[in-house]
């Protein structure tokens, strides 16, 4: 099942973008030959059913929210910064499911997103040059840490593992049951409007689950790897992903497997596929996209989902060349285009997207991450996204696709659960319902790279995105 000339390994081949020079190459094939032996963080079943479901989600029967930190840090993984994260996610997805009257197919940006992208490969800190910061599964923020130190990718798989074996925990002893939706950390939210809209939601969906309950509904027989219900009320599907920048890991957590539902085959007649087991999804980043690039040749191969940036630079002719690359038998569910313009430059770029999209019949999910053309710097040097322009960007992207025949499928947004010791959501993007000024970003800035959305803020943006379905 893998394309004619590809291996695990055949990126190698190919230039990488944004690659990392280790200083001791005999050290990180040791630890990269220790990852290989590792076993997988996620089953090809369960991949399979993120397939199945994203599918669905092309075909608009239902929503993908992407969602979580612009990057995980080791020291962030604690108890309340994932239940926070995995509540802040249940709750937007709540919110969704109601406006858009559709299923919500949720994947977090966890339980693997350490690795960076970043402009430039040196930094200056005071006087000093240094490497930069490439995320905490290469090397550290100190500037004393800079060395990129294979033990670190050892030090991921971990902190993955940790992360996701706790976020499956959660999920399967009723942390999403919608009959206790106050287990979501909501009571720090202040606002008591944006309170008490989310309760009547939580209120009138526990209703209509009550109800579909009672009259039977809720239990399917479709298999589960092809996106069958498991029927427990309070157990949802939650899948993981991150950013595919760090290919000598993806490498080593690359395995071949039967495919799941080839099981009635005789062994050794059936199919097998190569799985990148560490996230059920992962994406190309906008800088690395290149058509020859060692990205590309890597993901074309692997059966997981996947996903690939399209920020302002790719031309409409390279995106379809690029979609004839990864997905040549134009498989539903496959790939989805997470569109990151900045709200200005949508109805330039986007209609030519999608007219070239559309002429070449390849079945995409469409999204929009409205976060990373957006950042700039406030006046007094911190890095922020406006409240408003993340919104622009968002409705010119459903007013475009519904202007040329398409739709809107979902999209991605950086934010956090995260709270200060003392209880409060961070500041790091300026406006939304409690009306962050610039001047308060410094109050609680936490970020130690892209600004995220508090929790106020994510539950404005999903109210939003919810209204505008429900018209
Ligand atoms: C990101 O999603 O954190 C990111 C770096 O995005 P992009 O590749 O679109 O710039
Ligand atoms: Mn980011």
């Amino acid at each position: 099942m893998s394309p004619i000339n590809w291996s695990p390994s055949s990126w190698q081949d190919k230039t990488a973008a944004q690659d990392v020079t280790y200083p001791d190459p005999e050290h990180l094939s040791r630890v990269l030959g220790k990852i290989k032996q590792l076993p997988p963080l996620v089953t090809p079943s369960e991949i399979e059913r993120l397939r199945h479901q994203l599918g669905q989600v092309q075909r608009n029967e239902a929503f993908l929210l992407h969602a979580g930190d612009c990057a995980e840090s080791f020291d962030a993984c604690t108890q309340q910064n994932i239940s926070n994260k995995i509540g802040l996610i249940l709750s937007v997805s709540l919110i969704l499911i109601w406006g858009a009257r559709l299923p919500v197919v949720r994947i977090g940006r966890i339980a693997g997103q350490y690795a960076k992208p970043r402009s430039s490969a040196v930094e200056k800190i005071g006087d000093r040059e240094v490497l930069s910061f490439r995320g905490d599964n290469v090397n550290g923020l100190s500037p004393d840490d800079r060395t990129p130190d294979p033990e670190r990718l050892l030090s991921a798989y971990f902190h993955s593992t940790t992360t996701l074996n706790y976020v499956r925990g959660l999920l399967s002893s009723g942390f999403a049951s919608l009959h206790h939706p106050r287990d979501w950390s909501l009571s720090h939210v202040r606002s008591p409007g944006l309170k008490k809209e989310f309760e009547r939601i939580t209120e009138g969906l526990s209703d209509a689950l009550g109800f579909t309950r009672t009259i039977g509904i809720g239990s399917d027989s479709v298999p589960y790897e092809r996106g069958g219900n498991k029927s427990v009320l309070g157990e949802v599907d939650f899948y993981t992903s991150h950013e595919g920048l760090m290919l000598n890991y993806e490498e080593a957590m690359t395995r071949e497997f039967a495919l799941p539902d080839s099981g009635n085959l005789p062994e050794g007649a059936r199919p097998t596929a190569f799985y990148n087991t560490s996230a059920h999804f992962l994406w190309i980043g906008d800088r690395t996209r290149q058509l020859t690039g060692a990205h590309v040749e890597y993901f074309r191969g692997i059966r997981n989902p996947i996903g690939i940036k399209v920020g302002p630079s790719m031309e409409s002719e390279e995106l379809v060349r690029l979609l004839d690359i990864v997905n040549p038998d134009k498989e539903s569910g496959r790939v989805t285009l997470i569109t990151r313009y900045g709200a200005t430059k949508v109805e330039k770029f986007l209609p030519g997207h999608i007219a070239g999209v559309q002429a070449a019949g390849h079945p995409v999910v469409w999204i929009c991450d409205p976060m990373h053309g957006n950042t700039l710097t406030s006046a007094s040097g911190l890095k922020t996204r406006h409240f408003g322009t993340i919104i622009s960007e968002l409705t010119a992207c459903i007013r475009t696709h519904a202007s040329a025949g398409s739709r809107l499928n979902g999209v991605s947004l950086e934010f956090t659960g995260e709270l200060t010791e003392d209880g409060f959501s961070v500041t790091e993007c300026v406006g939304g319902s409690m009306g962050l000024s610039e001047e308060q970003l410094g109050l609680r800035y936490q970020s130690f790279c892209d600004p995220r959305l508090n929790f106020e803020q994510s539950l404005d943006v999903a109210f939003l995105i919810s209204n505008h379905f429900k018209k």
